[in-house]
């Protein structure tokens, strides 16, 4: 546990948390000029300091014989070289101001399961904090006040926000009613547990995992449990299937909304009261989705998200492939705020299906194809060779699986050859770090 920080640096941090939370009931709304202005203001801070403490960046720059200020504008970050995640475990030192001793390092699984640990200053962890803001005024439609209010947070012991509430909240002076009252609940609980325990808390908010609040609310449904029911479910982390997200919408008749986060940069994209796709931080964390070759993308085409944190001194990471997939919305959101929007997340570009003949299919497609099949709730694809699967599925509650037609999509998708064999599952059951996997290669490598 870190050590309580004394009276007086508790009232400085707790004021300049308040002040830089004050513009974000305007910042989404803003003009694309304004945003850029303080994108860029953010930019040129972090490339002075990364061409200063950085080795990573350092070298670079001597290398190509470039200053910080020949990198004027996020649209000259495209000159700085892409790093993947490979890139960042190689050499995790490489990437941190070893001079900054005042924040927190945050570990993180990741979707791979594989651990990795980012370090944050002090300053980009508060003002993370301040623009969560951001996201309760969008709540605020349905929850009626940004704050106060009653939260359940379903996350296993070590996640991200778990490692992070502590921290902030030894370290700010939080008058009681601003707050929120919050309640930890580990996914891990059996269904029946978890629901008597909310039904006593009696949240206005529940958080979570996608996939898990997905099946959870599911069982509430299916089997007519007695439901206190909070006034908005929020998910992040991993998705929740579309089925599951409408039977929450219309059955249970609870809104649902979802985050985009990471331990690489804290906010990346929140839904607004429409629901439609992810508006994003970019006045903190710069957003690209491009190709295989790094290009970058129009809107309604799929490509990785390369992010750019803009505010995160301790860690700098610029041009970082996240390896999510994801295409840009067109048009502007009917809320009116101006924040460029994500058209939700498809999958991760390590969601791949392997072929004979070298090549890779990214998941996302061929799931979307076998989930049209009527009768399944919800489904996993097992790869177990190039030609054999195991289909984990969810039945639909009220239809049985097709499995003529499964079989036809699975032909025609893998040729007449492929074999498959079907398992029937209550639901998909999580990896060790909380998270569901729609696609799993069990074939060794290449
Ligand atoms: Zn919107």
């Amino acid at each position: 546990m870190p050590p309580k920080s004394f009276g007086l640096e508790r009232l400085a941090w707790t004021a300049r948390t308040a002040w830089w939370s004050l513009p974000e009931h305007s910042i989404p709304w803003r003009s694309a000029e304004e945003i850029e202005k303080a994108q860029t203001a953010c930019l040129r801070r972090i490339l002075q300091h990364a061409a200063r403490h950085i080795a990573y960046y350092r070298d670079w720059l001597r290398a190509a014989g470039a200053a910080p200020e020949d990198i004027r504008s996020v649209d000259d970050l495209r000159r700085l070289p892409l790093i993947s995640k490979r890139d960042y475990d190689a050499a995790p030192e490489r990437f941190v101001d070893p001079g900054i001793r005042d924040g927190l390092a945050i570990e993180s699984s990741g979707t791979s399961g594989r651990a990795r640990t980012i370090r944050y200053d002090a300053e980009a962890l508060f003002r993370a904090l301040a623009s969560g803001r951001r996201q309760r005024l969008a709540l605020r439609e349905f929850v009626g006040k940004e704050s106060g209010y009653r939260e359940a947070v379903v996350h296993r012991d070590g996640s991200v926000s778990r490692q992070l509430r502590p921290w902030w909240e030894a370290r700010l002076i939080c008058p009681p009613g601003i707050e929120l009252k919050r309640c930890w609940l580990s996914p891990l609980l059996p269904y029946p547990t978890l629901l008597e325990k909310l039904n006593a808390f009696r949240p206005e908010v529940i958080r979570g995992y996608g996939s898990h609040l997905g099946a959870f609310f599911r069982w509430v449904a299916w089997q007519g449990q007695r439901l206190e029911k909070p006034r908005a479910i929020v998910y992040g982390a991993d998705a929740m299937s579309g089925a599951d997200r409408r039977l929450i919408e219309t059955e249970l008749n609870i809104p649902v909304l979802s985050t985009y986060q990471a331990v690489e940069a804290l906010r990346l994209g929140f839904e607004c009261e429409q629901r439609d796709g992810f508006h994003l931080f970019v006045d903190q964390v710069d957003v690209r989705i491009v190709d295989a070759n790094g290009c970058d993308l129009p809107a309604g085409t799929p490509g990785e998200v390369v992010i750019s944190n803009l505010t995160n001194r301790a860690s700098v990471l610029l041009n970082y492939r996240l390896g999510d997939v994801a295409r840009w919305a067109a048009g502007s959101c009917p809320c009116g705020r101006t924040l460029p929007r994500l058209a939700g997340l498809e999958g991760r570009t390590q969601d791949l299906i392997r072929r004979r003949d070298g090549s890779q299919w990214a998941a996302s497609a061929v799931l979307a194809r076998l989930q049209a099949v009527a009768g399944i709730h919800q489904l996993q694809l097992v790869q177990e060779d190039f030609d054999a699967f195991l289909i984990r599925l969810v039945p639909a509650r009220h239809t049985e699986p097709d499995a003529a037609e499964l079989r036809a999509k699975m032909e025609e998708i893998f040729g007449p050859a492929v074999r498959m064999v079907v398992e029937r599952v209550e639901a998909i059951e999580a990896e060790p770090n909380g998270k569901v996997k729609s696609v799993v290669c069990r074939m060794g490598a290449a």
